[in-house]
């Protein structure tokens, strides 16, 4: 067979040309075979570069492809498998079995076929194929599908296909699908979310752990989605970081802090401070830095009332532009604390390098400590060398007395958790806290 591939000289008449079939023709085609068999495979092919052919290489010789490669992939296909070409650069397939590796070999040989061809036609130059597939097995119960959805979602895979360079084979995945419908949707809600006021300011206290004392809180953005479904920012946070809508919401959340350390004024209520989280690219976001002017002129804030969280990864690769803006954003009034320190990869030469007011210590060394744990190694060493550079920090994560007493027996400033409190609408918290001292207010611990 190999011998036989070699030898051959593609096809330059342009007779397959005239071959050219509809969609409803592979359609009714594969309906008749999908009914001979328990399942199949439908694949798409698409050729990667042939808008450029004809204008590169002039008509005929896109003309002379094509026809070489309509031709070269119907000599490989077999008697029971359906090739069509309908126009353009795109080739259905039909393969009467299901089972993936033998499926992937019989696509990566009609693309061996294709990618062959294009070699001699464009002499030495190589096309190359993106191929989108779904199988369906009627024994199966999460792929058995008809014909009809398995045409709808063979466009999804050839679109997945299409995101990686080279020859490219990708098979429909039903779980994939369901996750990139809900990131999608989430998208499309987005703006009309930020509209209709449903993204909700939370307050989570932050604690003296040696007074119990309330000492601050940090803002948490809540989605209540329409019929009263809440979604936390775990679920959102990573699409929206994608579209580039966080720092649109970030923007949000502040100026609600504004708004909410304002109203707590007007109310004869002395403010304590509240931290805002901003994504990795927030501050590098001009209308960000216009929104903080903003914020502190028009809600009358006072230095050091609003603290920033940001996460280490906006320094990455950029620590000397990351300082630059710091620094803008302090003089200012504002204050800066790094969060989640810990958790992705954290270096002390970012730590010691950025100028930050605050460390956050990630909850997972909590989560991990035991009495003689690594994690609680590494706790003790990372306020150590805090306390070094003279920044104070807050542990995260606070969720029993152990914890506490651990968090005080380090010596850390502050504590978090739902030992004193999970996060609550802003309302909440301005009864139950601000009007009942305020920073006076003593956290009781049963
Ligand atoms: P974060 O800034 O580290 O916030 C702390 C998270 O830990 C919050 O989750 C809080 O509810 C949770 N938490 C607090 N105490 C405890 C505890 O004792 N035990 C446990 N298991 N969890 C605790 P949440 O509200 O779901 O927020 C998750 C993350 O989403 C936040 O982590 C933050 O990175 C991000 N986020 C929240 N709001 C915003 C926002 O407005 N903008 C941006 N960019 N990110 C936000
Ligand atoms: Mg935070
Ligand atoms: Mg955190």
């Amino acid at each position: 067979m190999k011998e036989k591939l070699e030898k051959w000289e593609p096809e330059v008449s342009l007779e397959p040309l005239k071959d050219r079939k509809s969609l409803h023709d592979f359609q009714e085609e594969a309906e008749r075979a999908l009914k001979k068999f328990p399942g199949g495979t439908v694949a798409i092919f698409n050729m990667r570069q042939f808008k450029y052919i004809n204008e590169c290489y002039g008509r005929e010789t896109g003309d002379r492809l094509l026809a070489g490669i309509i031709s070269a992939m119907k000599q490989r296909k077999k008697d029971n498998e359906l090739f069509y070409w309908i126009g353009g650069d795109i080739f259905y397939v039909f393969i009467n079995r299901w089972e993936r590796s033998y499926v992937r070999q019989r696509l990566e040989s009609y693309i061996l076929g294709g990618t062959k061809v294009s070699e001699k036609i464009l002499k030495n130059s190589q096309v190359s194929f993106y191929c989108g597939a779904i199988v369906s097995y009627s024994g199966s119960k999460e792929e058995n599908y008809s014909l009809e959805q398995m045409l709808t979602h063979v466009m999804y895979a050839l679109a997945k296909a299409k995101e990686y360079p080279g020859n490219k084979i990708w098979f429909f995945d039903a779980e994939l699908h369901k996750k990139e419908l809900q990131e999608n949707n989430v998208e499309l809600q987005m703006q009309r979310a930020l509209s209709m006021g449903e993204f909700e300011l939370y307050l989570q206290p932050k604690v003296d752990p040696l007074t119990r004392c309330l000492k601050g809180a940090e803002a948490l953005v809540r989605w209540r989605m329409p019929g009263g479904v809440f979604m936390s920012p775990g679920e959102f946070m990573p699409v929206f970081e994608r579209t580039g809508f966080s720092s649109r919401l970030d923007q949000h959340m502040l100026q609600e802090v504004g708004r909410l350390l304002y109203n707590w004024r007007k109310q004869g209520l002395k403010p304590i401070p509240v931290s805002v989280n901003l994504s990795r690219r927030t501050l590098y976001e001009e209308s960000y830095i216009r929104t903080l002017e903003w914020v502190k002129e028009n809600y009358q804030i006072d230095d050091g009332e609003i603290t920033l969280e940001i996460l280490e990864s906006m320094a990455f690769g950029n620590l000397i532009k990351a300082n630059e803006l710091l620094e803008k954003v302090k003089n200012m009034g504002y204050l800066i604390s790094m969060d989640d320190f810990g958790s992705g990869y954290s270096s002390l030469n970012v730590l010691a390098k950025l100028k930050i007011d605050e460390l956050k210590i990630d909850q997972a060394f909590l989560r991990g400590i035991t009495a003689d744990s690594r994690e609680k190694l590494i706790l003790e060493t990372i306020v150590r060398l805090a306390k070094d550079l003279n920044i104070p920090t807050v542990v995260e994560g606070v969720e029993t007395a152990d914890h506490e007493e651990l968090v005080r027996s380090l010596g850390c400033d502050c504590a978090q958790g739902f030992l004193y409190s999970k996060p609550m609408p802003a309302e909440d918290f301005t009864d139950q806290f601000m009007k009942k001292g305020g920073c006076q207010y003593k956290f009781q611990i049963l």
